[in-house]
């Protein structure tokens, strides 16, 4: 990502453009194209020599018109409140589109957690959560992890409002471990949900999943479930690119014959780097990091980072490719949508594509507050029919309308939030 990229200029851009297409009035353009209210704070931490530190932390909350404001909080040394409000639009475009009764927010913490000890990140946490305990909860706005965040690091936060507020407030955070408050299928949901959208994508266009084959960017928890459930359908993934941690650059890993799920997972270590030596062992050919990209395969799907397609690299894709399935937050730059629209590519945007995290989050919400909680089975059943009609009314959209998939999706997403705030009577 280059220094020059500022996503919330790329959200308030896309934004702009629907708007003109479906000829939003203007109180709503305003209303709509940034955060409702934002909290900018100082956490101060004693850090265990003794010292103490201050860390500089950000609420945002976007819009819930719909419902609770939802999102995650990043812990991230670049973070910027540039980067939240963008991220926290997103997060209510992406609520709606799955029309989940949630709105948009997000948080993040400049920091960077692998420089401070187990009990220095309970203390940010904890901290984090003091400074802005009045203006969440299961209620109001209810974070949920992200980048560098984990479940640990929100069973802290919930402790710590709980601890606040007086009660139990399981429903105030999501992500927490299964067994105190978490669901089950949160794991899978994000990477399953991609391809509960594809699936539905591959039988429109009439083409039969076991006869396709895919290279995936990435080998983290979205990537590794995408490609799991690929497989189930009888898709056969070709090529894996991930980052190397020793090298510091990207490699790709290919077997033409098909991957294999249980051995490359066996090789990849916490953070998805795949053991380049191992790799080799098993018979990956390893190529550069962009090969990924330039496979003779039916399907891509980006599935690592934010800006990964860009105008520079969209010609290499081969002409084979039918569908790019947007894993990962942001992967296609706006200049390159303009060569995937020409090619005829079919796409399935990021924040219909990647909704499946947000819906299994809301469903772990949905469960807390009842204090009842779901079987597995029952939650990815439930996310799957989630996924599903999504999928269905936005390709309806495309399809009517006769417009790119990425914009039909927004078309619904910001028709609906612009409803719900014209339903209220706030404009
Ligand atoms: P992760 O950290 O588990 O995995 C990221 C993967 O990308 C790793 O395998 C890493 O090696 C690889 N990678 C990093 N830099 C790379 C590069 N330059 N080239 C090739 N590979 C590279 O992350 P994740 O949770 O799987 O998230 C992936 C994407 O999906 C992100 O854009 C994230 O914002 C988005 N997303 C995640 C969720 C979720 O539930 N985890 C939900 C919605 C969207």
């Amino acid at each position: 990502m280059s220094s020059s990229y500022n996503p919330y200029q790329t959200a308030q851009r896309q934004f702009d453009q629907v708007a003109d297409m479906i000829g939003l009035e203007e109180p709503l353009r305003e209303m709509l194209r940034q955060p409702m209210r934002e909290y900018h704070f100082t956490i101060p931490v004693k850090m265990d020599d003794g010292s103490v530190k201050v860390f500089k932390g950000f609420r945002v909350q976007h819009n819930d018109a719909r419902g609770p404001a939802k999102g995650g909080i990043r812990f991230h040394p670049e973070e910027t409140a540039d980067t939240v409000r963008a991220l926290s639009m997103w997060m209510t475009w992406k609520c709606s589109v799955v029309d989940i009764p949630l709105g948009g927010a997000k948080g993040g913490v400049v920091c960077d957690p692998r420089n401070l000890t187990e009990r220095e990140q309970e203390r940010l946490c904890r901290g984090w959560v003091r400074q802005i305990a009045r203006n969440i909860g299961p209620y109001t706005d209810v974070p949920a992890p992200d980048v560098m965040t984990n479940a640990q690091h929100m069973l802290w936060m919930l402790d710590e409002f709980e601890q606040i507020h007086g009660g139990r407030y399981p429903g105030f955070i999501t992500g927490k471990p299964v067994g105190m408050g978490g669901s089950l299928g949160r794991t899978e949901a994000t990477g399953f949900g991609v391809i509960f959208v594809l699936r539905e994508a591959l039988a429109e266009l009439g083409i039969k999943p076991e006869n396709t084959t895919a290279s995936v960017q990435g080998f983290g928890n979205v990537a590794r479930y995408a490609i799991k459930k690929y497989q189930e359908l009888g898709g056969k993934v070709v090529a894996v690119s991930c980052w190397d941690s020793k090298d510091k650059v990207a490699y790709t890993y290919r077997k033409k014959d098909g991957v294999g799920f249980d051995e490359l997972t066996a090789i990849t270590d916490a953070y998805g780097s795949i053991d380049q030596a191992k790799a080799k062992d098993l018979r990956y050919e390893v190529l550069p990091g962009s090969a990924w990209l330039e496979q003779d395969v039916d399907i891509l799907i980006p599935a690592a980072l934010e800006n990964q397609i860009t105008k520079e690299n969209a010609g290499k894709i081969s002409s084979q490719v039918k569908v790019l399935a947007e894993a990962a937050n942001g992967p296609t730059a706006t200049e390159a949508d303009e060569i995937i629209k020409e090619r005829g590519i079919f796409l399935i945007p990021d924040f219909l594509a990647n909704a499946g995290g947000v819906t299994c989050s809301y469903f772990e919400q949905v469960q807390c507050n009842m204090n009842y909680y779901w079987g597995k089975e029952e939650v990815l059943e439930k996310l799957d029919t989630k996924m599903t009609s999504a999928y269905a009314a936005v390709s309806e959209l495309a399809r009517k309308q006769k417009v790119y998939m990425r914009d039909a999706a927004y078309m619904i997403a910001i028709n609906r939030v612009a409803q719900a705030v014209k339903s209220r009577g706030w404009v």
